[in-house]
């Protein structure tokens, strides 16, 4: 899924909350708490120029927060598969973490508040 698509699917106007997905926890990248297998799986992101590894830095902006630019082209953002919750509608970004012990899934609701970079 390319930057436009996904731009097309995230709702412009969403609850902040939600008893499914509890999205309103995944402001920032977060454990997933198995959510990939409970929400509708929509495909995988689709980035302009895959940039592996390499994380998106931006001044002084800190990459877990909350504030953090979606850039598709970089890590994680381009390992990711965007989830839908049926419920809400709320667009989730899920990603395998296996750098560390033990390989763990990580998830972060993109809202029409989060920049998006492709
Ligand atoms: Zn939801």
């Amino acid at each position: 899924m390319n930057i436009d698509r996904l731009r097309e699917i995230i709702p412009l106007n969403e609850p902040d909350y939600c008893e499914e997905c509890h999205k309103e926890n995944l402001r920032g990248w977060t454990n997933s708490n198995r959510l990939e297998t409970k929400l509708l799986k929509l495909g995988k992101i689709e980035s302009l120029k895959n940039k592996g590894y390499e994380a998106y830095k931006k001044g002084e902006e800190n990459r877990f927060s909350s504030e953090a630019t979606a850039a598709l082209s970089y890590y994680p953002y381009n390992g990711s598969s965007v989830y839908q919750c049926i419920s809400c509608k709320g667009v989730i970004l899920i990603y395998l973490e296996t750098g560390g012990h033990a390989a763990r899934y990580q998830a972060r609701w993109i809202s029409s508040r989060v920049s998006l970079k492709p």
